[in-house]
């Protein structure tokens, strides 16, 4: 009895011992199988995204690309310019151009003010104050690298409608693209985008007025007159297309050298509507470059007028021009972040010399002297300066 109830009793204590040890291993247990699914998440989730961030990587790539846009001043064709061109057979404006080509040549892009129209000589041509110019300027200008003119100016309408298909007409047919006034309300409704090293620039172009000369009757597409309301919607579906704007604008007051209030309200309201870029004309002188701030912080560059490039316009700076050179760089961060710059302006004044209205040659100004400008390189000095002036305060 006595050892069968030891014999109890210890059957008891080993039980007793090993429901201690199930009860200590059960935790210890859990614990490890606990540990090995942590583990395992950790890793799964590690390759998880691993994974996710490889496949992100794909999809948006970041990266920078840049490009340079040159801007020129007025192609202004007066009589003496066509007649020193003429050859046995047309014109040919090429020469007279040759020493600034690699000036143009050397941007992506390069835009043009062509204030007398190219309507050709079969509508006769013309001189001030109702000018028509020959069809070879378009084609010199083309060899020389421009790729756009901007052709909304107050001389647009000078000969007519007539005058706008044919010059219309010519630029389509050797390649040139052409802003500001159309053939068409299709022609107009196709904003005039163009692409260099992924960076797309849309191209719009406006006038004051038209030297008293009423737009016809329903043909608003003739030429862009200045018309905020317009112009708004314009940049608004620019923006649509094009990563960068361009707005060309013929204002301000001839032979002033400083923008007048006018100017400088339109070039405010075109910077609030995000545009990049204002490119100026009219003055037949230049006026400075600035950069402006529009109302949601962003940075317009507006240079007020680019002058003469070309015309028969003589003295008190009418006869000095130059080449506008900016960056435009773009860096997109991803899908939904793109950056746009438009960054350090150049400015390379040219001068259009001749001799007794003969030999017409726009030569870089440093180099005037070699064609008969004396004071070549103070002139230099003063017009870098001129251009300048309020870029320098703030960068
Ligand atoms: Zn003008």
């Amino acid at each position: 009895m006595r050892r069968s109830r030891r014999k109890r009793k210890k059957t008891s204590i080993i039980k007793y011992l090993m429901s201690l040890l199930i009860l200590l291993l059960i935790p210890l247990g859990v614990y490890f199988s606990l540990n090995s699914v942590k583990a395992n998440s950790v890793t799964k989730s590690y390759i998880a995204h691993n994974h996710d961030y490889k496949k992100m990587e794909q999809e948006f790539k970041s990266f920078t690309t840049s490009m340079t846009l040159a801007a020129i001043g007025d192609i202004l064709i007066h009589s003496i310019v066509y007649d020193d061109a003429k050859t046995g057979s047309g014109y040919d404006f090429k020469p007279m151009i040759a020493n600034v080509k690699g000036l143009l040549e050397n941007a992506d892009l390069t835009i043009a003010n062509q204030e007398t129209i190219v309507g050709g000589t079969e509508i006769g041509l013309s001189t001030y104050p109702s000018f028509n110019s020959p069809f070879e300027v378009a084609d010199a200008f083309k060899d020389a690298g421009v790729d756009i003119v901007s052709i909304a100016n107050n001389h647009t309408l000078d000969r007519g409608e007539k005058a706008i298909i044919s010059a219309t007409n010519y630029l389509n047919k050797i390649g040139m693209e052409y802003t500001g006034g159309y053939q068409s309300p299709e022609d107009k409704s196709k904003i005039r985008v163009l692409n260099r090293n992924g960076i797309s620039i849309a191209f719009l172009s406006y006038t004051y007025g038209t030297n008293g000369i009423p737009v016809p009757n329903g043909k608003d597409y003739l030429v862009n007159l200045i018309d905020m309301e317009l112009i708004k919607k314009d940049i608004k579906a620019a923006k649509e297309v094009a990563d960068v704007v361009s707005v060309s604008m013929h204002w301000g007051n001839e032979y002033q050298l400083y923008p007048n209030d006018y100017q400088k309200q339109l070039a405010q309201q075109l910077a609030d509507q995000g545009v990049d870029i204002i490119i100026g004309h009219h003055p037949h002188v230049l006026q400075p470059m600035d950069w402006l701030t529009g109302k949601n912080g962003n940075q317009t560059f507006v240079v007020y007028s680019l002058g003469n490039f070309l015309s028969g316009q003589m003295w008190d700076y009418k006869d000095i021009g130059g080449v506008l050179q900016v960056e435009i760089v773009k860096e997109v961060k991803s899908k939904d972040e793109t950056i746009i710059r438009v960054q350090n302006p150049q400015f390379a004044p040219t001068f259009v010399s001749n001799s007794h209205y003969k030999s017409f040659n726009v030569v870089p100004l440093q180099d005037a002297n070699n064609f008969g400008l004396s004071n070549a390189s103070s002139k230099y000095d003063e017009i870098t300066q001129h251009m300048n002036q309020w870029l320098d305060s703030k960068q």
